[in-house]
């Protein structure tokens, strides 16, 4: 049993994969979604995130104040570091202890989506890597569609992510997100329902 570390740039479909990835019975992760838990309000991250950085990233409710942390780390690159070094160790732990949990069941293959996986380093607890992979132009449109973001802010956030290169270097498997679903399905298929 192998546990695949799922990783994409923005708008490449991670969300949309890893929903058929559980469709076809094998469970996944998400990286970000155990980060998010760990800053909700008396977790352990947002804890030591207050002792570090204090009481005003906040917010009157003692939720974290995404913004107002956004800020400091903007007016300070080193608090960008202290933030990583707070949260990515945790969330290595929780995502290792739910990897754990998940063995029990015997599942054919653990699929674990890690946004960020080309920029921080693959973790011990991930045998192989699926990158999906788009063309930027269509990364960008697909983003778009979406209308979550506005196009500057997508752009910004491309040029800040690892390349499309980048991405490919890290690769086991590569998975083109272009063609259609149904077919992307079988690929996985193949890929994931093979116990090796
Ligand atoms: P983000 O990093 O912004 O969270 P994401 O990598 O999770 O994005 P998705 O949200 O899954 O990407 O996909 C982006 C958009 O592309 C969605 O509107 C989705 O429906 C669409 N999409 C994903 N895969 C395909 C496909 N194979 N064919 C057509 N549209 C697709």
């Amino acid at each position: 049993m192998k546990v695949y570390g799922l990783t994409g740039g923005i708008g490449s479909g991670k969300t949309t994969i890893r929903q058929l990835i559980e469709a076809l019975g094998i469970p996944t992760l998400d990286a970000d979604a155990i980060g998010r838990e760990l800053v909700a309000p008396n977790q352990p991250g947002l804890v030591k995130i207050v002792q570090t950085f204090g009481s005003d990233v906040l917010t009157e409710q003692g939720e974290l104040n995404r913004a107002a942390l956004r800020q400091r780390i903007l007016e300070n690159p080193d608090a960008k570091h202290k933030l990583e070094a707070i949260l990515h160790p945790m969330i290595r732990e929780r995502t290792q202890a739910a990897i754990e949990q998940l063995r029990r069941q015997n599942p054919p293959a653990i699929v674990v989506e890690i946004p960020l996986l080309a920029e921080t380093g693959k973790p011990d607890y991930i045998d192989e890597t699926i990158v999906l992979d788009l063309p930027e132009a269509m990364q960008l449109q697909r983003a778009l569609q979406r209308g979550t973001l506005p196009e500057a802010d997508i752009r910004r956030l491309m040029e800040n992510q690892a390349s499309r290169e980048a991405r490919l270097a890290i690769a086991d498997h590569v998975i083109r997100t272009d063609p259609p679903l149904e077919r992307i399905k079988q690929t996985l298929q193949t890929l994931l329902e093979d116990r090796n």
